[in-house]
């Protein structure tokens, strides 16, 4: 079954029931598997390692596409600033970056990759997608609608649509739009998207 689409494509692919229900059940092993290889084929040698001063990892994977075509900046990325979640009334570091966009507007994986897991409507962050990158790196997509077009074992492309903005329950409140949650790790290790992205029209 096709899952993705590229952009452009028209035809929705939408996720019956039972194909969630057995997503979720093949998941967790999917994501062991997954893990252990990816690890082996492709994360050595194209990342340098966190500096000596605390610095941010350097992500050298060379091509990278906006998630999203246009957008305003909401929370960034900060390690040390902690921010309360109006809805849940938490308290946490944002490491991540909020991109202001409408309801429904299409998400893109940000390299090639394969995609690791995919979790639709979980109660805190909606639906989530992560994929696996070259290099060690992993992007996380949270806030998705529940019709994501990609399944755990997919391949992707730089800008292939995975799904759409949908509603990040966790951080709903904090604005007064909707917006996607995306979050990069580097071995493990959170780095800010925001340090990778090209410039609007780059694209
Ligand atoms: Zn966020």
């Amino acid at each position: 079954m096709k899952v993705y689409r590229s952009k452009g494509d028209k035809p929705k692919i939408k996720l019956n029931k039972k194909a969630i229900i057995s997503i979720a059940v093949s998941v967790a092993l999917v994501v062991t598997a997954l893990a252990v290889t990816l690890s082996l084929t492709l994360g050595r040698g194209q990342t340098q390692p966190p500096d000596d001063g605390g610095g941010q990892p350097v992500i050298t994977t060379p091509v990278y596409v906006l998630p999203v075509d246009s957008y305003e900046i909401g929370k960034d990325f900060d390690k040390t600033k902690l921010v309360r979640h109006v809805t849940a009334g938490m308290i946490q570091t944002h490491e991540a970056v909020d991109f202001l966009v409408p309801l429904g507007t299409e998400v893109s994986a940000v390299f090639d990759g394969m995609v690791i897991s995919v979790d639709v409507g979980t109660s805190m962050e909606g639906g989530v997608v992560r994929i696996q990158h070259a290099g060690g790196v992993v992007s996380v997509y949270k806030g998705l609608a529940d019709d994501i077009y990609v399944e755990a074992g997919d391949t992707v492309k730089a800008g292939d649509v995975i799904g759409t903005v949908g509603i990040m329950p966790i951080e709903a409140r904090d604005y007064e739009q909707s917006h996607l949650h995306l979050e990069m790790r580097l071995n493990g290790v959170t780095v800010n998207p925001l340090n990778y992205l090209p410039e609007l029209g780059d694209k």
